[in-house]
């Protein structure tokens, strides 16, 4: 009977997480197939897990307010699909298990394929232990049935707040090697960081480790691009760049999304200047996490910025600026000689030319209009040339002057 126990023990332990080793496929870097953008916004902690405290407020509050106010900037952008975690003060998922949440987290972005994960926190800081000299005070003690006297140095234990400020941005990193252009301070995981303890999970960490490890490289690059602009826009902005970090272990939400993902500590809610702020510019700082996210799609799509926000689904191939690019449009071609002012032409606006060119031993002649400087300006007028009669007319490109298509 123990040596079945024993053995199904673990079986049954495996099986329970093959539901989560299934819902690893994330959405990747880009969207397939023209589907929308998935942006997965995370506010962290919730319910029965206030995440750090301030004076007036708690992390899990400033951390919803801050994602809700992000989802609405972002849900304007053409081609990007919201979804959050949690949109109430409650764990995602429904339960009141802290590490089922983090699961929970990391899977739901995984199986709304997800393309980028954003969490979001707040930091805080222990107070700092002190030890004071006030005294020393006597006792005895019996050494060898000897009545010792001995001075026992006083001390007084106290401590200050710790008041720290500024913005940090997490991403996971495999290791330190990665990416050696990166350089990337790693950053220790605290064991006595309240943080730290509520995002490490190790039961699950420890078994999906490996599995996990390959997933998050390939996004890497793309997460610090991402982390490095937020802590950009924070900064322009003049709050303190406490920079991006990098964690090996221990960030479960960033390790296991298949997808880029970044976690924002928007600032230190135990200290009362950085609590007002949190609770009064939850506009600003979900605008700079917007400014940062918009760079960071015209990066990942090869557009610019301003195609980002117009949703311009085939970006316009961008000619290289030392070449010098012209349109006309070819009329027609005959092997009539007309003269350009021919009255056949005159009810088209613009200058005609006629180019002499020999096909099989014969002379023909192309008509072209005009002289355009997009390709988009040609097509317009080509449209109303045709609808005057020109059937075949089409537009021809110049590079440098020289004609590049026939
Ligand atoms: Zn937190």
């Amino acid at each position: 009977m123990r040596f079945w126990k024993n053995l199904i023990t673990p079986v049954l332990t495996g099986l329970l997480f093959l539901p989560a080793m299934a819902q690893n496929e994330g959405g990747g870097v880009l969207p397939q197939d023209n589907k929308p953008f998935v942006v997965v916004i995370d506010p962290g902690h919730g319910g029965v897990d206030p995440g750090a405290k301030g004076s007036y407020s708690t992390e899990a509050q400033v951390a919803l307010g801050i994602g809700l106010k992000l989802g609405r900037l972002l849900s304007e952008i053409p081609n990007v699909k919201v979804y959050y975690t949690r949109t109430t003060d409650a764990l995602p998922g429904g339960g009141t298990n802290i590490k089922s949440a983090l699961r929970w987290r990391a899977d739901f972005a995984n199986r709304m394929g997800g393309n980028i994960f954003i969490s979001i926190h707040c930091n805080s800081t222990s107070p700092i232990p002190h030890r004071e000299f006030i005294g020393y005070h006597t006792e005895y003690i019996r050494v060898h049935h000897r009545r010792v006297k001995r001075r026992v140095p006083r001390y007084r234990h106290y401590t200050t707040p710790n008041i720290q400020e500024g913005t940090e941005v997490y991403v996971w990193g495999v290791s330190k090697d990665d990416d050696k252009n990166l350089a990337l301070r790693e950053n220790a995981p605290l064991l006595n960081d309240p943080e730290y303890k509520s995002l490490f999970d190790s039961s699950s960490a420890v078994l999906n480790t490996i599995f996990w490890n390959t997933v998050q490289r390939e996004y890497t690059k793309q997460s610090i691009t991402l982390a490095s602009d937020v802590e950009n826009q924070f900064a322009k902005i003049g709050r303190v760049d406490r920079q991006v970090k990098q964690r090996q272990v221990g960030i479960w939400v960033l390790h296991a999304t298949a997808m880029p993902s970044i976690l924002i500590e928007t600032g230190f809610i135990n200290n009362p200047t950085e609590e007002t702020y949190l609770n009064n510019n939850q506009e600003q700082i979900a605008t700079c996490i917007y400014d940062a996210f918009v760079n960071y799609l015209a990066g990942v799509k090869g557009e610019t910025t301003t195609q980002v926000l117009a949703g311009s689904a085939n970006p316009p191939v961008i000619q290289p600026v030392n070449d010098n690019y012209s349109y006309k449009i070819q009329l027609l071609v005959s092997a009539n000689k007309y003269p350009v002012n021919d009255p056949k032409f005159s009810k088209l606006e613009g200058k005609v030319v006629r180019e002499k060119d020999r096909v099989n031993d014969s002379t023909q002649y192309r008509y072209l209009l005009g002289n355009f400087k997009t390709g988009e300006d040609a097509s317009q007028r080509l449209e109303m040339i045709k609808l005057m009669g020109y059937k075949d007319a089409f537009v021809v490109t110049f590079r440098n002057g020289k004609r590049i298509d026939q």
